[in-house]
């Protein structure tokens, strides 16, 4: 019997639509509108390396406009396709609208592997890709703002900001693009932001009584057990927060290399450093080589994160997993076949269109930032400090029990940029996790987390262009 195809990334993102949407009352019309890409760009460049000139295949692919401007990150892959680029494009629009981040969606894709460029050609590449960008109007601060994703950074976004202001600039040329580094119009918290927002939503799933009582795991943080692939941005700061905050352990880490084990626990910090100086997560002291890096995903434990790409859990690995809990870091990691089968044995799956958008969440706080040309809490900070600071001499006069100085700026401390982004990004994941459950209680027909959340999402963008008066 011919082996049956596994879907690919942009079919299973198609597969969820068409799931969530049969179960909404919208017109069909608007639901086509909203369910395909508006735009792809695709270009190719020459940029010289070394004595050569090499050609570059990249993407920029804009899913919906119906917010302005549209957003989503740059990928630098060597398996970067359309597909995948417009896969991901899809996810941001919906992201987007679950967690109410008025944009539309977008996203990038370079095909080279970075480990193959020196930094110098990276610029290179990366300049000349946003020239691209900047001559067919597909980037600017109202147009289209790109940011980080898998295999690009801070660094990066520095250079596509000053591509940005030498050819367009303008008052507001910062919030072209959002992801940069501090020091260069970027935002305190947005490089952890993607990673925290994945341990809030963990969080919020863990104390759920309800989903907990379904599959037979005790509610709260403190000693689950985590199985972690992928240590780049967002992999790291997931496993670091979960432990630090969350009181998680992490037991086992996969990386391009391989992958390791610990009963005891695994200090990602720790191995991060071992990592730079080794250039592998093996051997790391105190825990065991795996022998494969597949083994991370099957393994027993409450909560596997996958952070590195998508269709990491296919049909073929699929009834191999033993976590209660897939926490989809990643975007698009479980393809639509996989999903049926996990579901069919109990599993949650904490869908990447809620769980990832600390990103684009902390993006938005970041143009926000960039469009006022002022650090948030600025204003406040020091009316709040000097009010909470009277509150407590107050009471300490009124009581006589005097506190410390140390004591007193705790608790009268006014808020700085990093509080406020943390602050605004937890809100943010605990209102779309009540939005996703809210309509979970309301339609009985819904019982996985994904479809609820496309469902919340397909509500909110219908909502936008009825007002536009597209659609009656
Ligand atoms: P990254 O490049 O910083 O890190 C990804 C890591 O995964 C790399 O260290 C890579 O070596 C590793 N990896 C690749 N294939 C692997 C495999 N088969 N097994 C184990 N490890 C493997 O990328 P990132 O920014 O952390 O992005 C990871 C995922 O999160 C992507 O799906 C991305 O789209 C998604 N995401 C990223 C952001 C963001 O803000 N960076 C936001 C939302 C979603």
């Amino acid at each position: 019997m011919a082996k049956l195809k596994e879907p690919s990334f942009y079919d299973s993102v198609q597969r969820n639509f068409d799931r969530a949407a049969a179960l909404t009352d919208l017109p069909k019309g608007l639901l086509a509108q909203i369910r395909e890409v508006n735009s792809v760009y695709q270009m190719r460049f020459p940029v010289k390396i070394g004595k050569e000139y090499k050609v570059i295949e990249a993407y920029r692919v804009q899913h919906s406009q119906h917010r302005s401007p549209t957003k989503g990150g740059i990928r630098y892959s060597h398996k970067v396709t359309q597909e995948e680029v417009m896969a991901l494009a899809s996810l941001m629009t919906y992201k987007c609208a679950l967690v109410d981040v008025p944009f539309g969606g977008a996203k990038g894709g370079v095909k080279i592997s970075p480990r193959d460029y020196t930094p110098a050609q990276l610029e290179n590449i990366t300049r000349r890709y946003t020239t691209e960008l900047i001559k067919k109007n597909f980037i600017g601060p109202g147009i289209d703002v790109p940011a980080p994703d898998y295999g690009t950074g801070a660094r990066e976004m520095a250079w596509i900001f000053d591509t940005y202001s030498v050819f367009v600039g303008g008052i507001d040329a910062a919030a072209c693009v959002t992801g940069k580094p501090v020091q260069q119009s970027g935002i305190r918290g947005r490089e952890e932001a993607t990673g925290r927002g994945v341990y809030y939503g963990i969080r919020e799933v863990l104390t759920d009584q309800e989903l907990m009582d379904s599959i037979g795991l005790t509610t709260g943080t403190e000693g689950k057990t985590i199985a972690l692939q992928g240590l780049g941005n967002v992999g790291y700061y997931a496993g670091k927060i979960c432990t630090k905050e969350g009181g998680m352990k992490v037991i086992s880490v996969a990386e391009y290399e391989g992958a390791i084990y610990s009963k005891a626990g695994i200090d990602v910090d720790k191995l991060v450093k071992h990592r730079k100086r080794t250039g592998s997560i093996l051997n790391f002291p105190g825990a065991e080589n795996l022998e494969q890096r597949k083994m991370t995903l099957e393994l027993s434990c409450d909560v596997l994160i996958p952070a590195a790409l998508e269709n990491q859990i296919r049909r073929d690995n699929a009834s191999k997993i033993k976590a209660k809990i897939i926490a989809e870091a990643a975007n698009g990691p479980t393809t639509a076949d996989a999903e049926e089968i996990l579901l069919k044995k109990n599993k949650i799956i904490i869908p990447d269109v809620y769980l990832n958008a600390g990103g684009v969440t902390v993006s938005y706080f970041e143009w926000l930032k960039n469009l006022s040309h002022m650090r948030f809490g600025r204003i406040d900070k020091r009316f709040d400090q000097n009010t909470y600071l009277n509150i407590v001499n107050l009471i300490e006069r009124n009581t006589h029990k005097p506190i410390t100085a140390q004591e007193k700026m705790m608790i009268a401390r006014g808020a700085d940029e990093i509080d406020l982004v943390r602050s605004g990004l937890e809100e943010t994941m605990v209102t779309a996790y009540q939005q996703i459950r809210s309509v979970m209680r309301r339609r009985k027909k819904v019982t996985d987390l994904r479809t609820a959340a496309f469902i919340s999402a397909l509500n909110k963008i219908s909502k936008d262009y009825i007002s536009m008066g597209v659609f009656p």
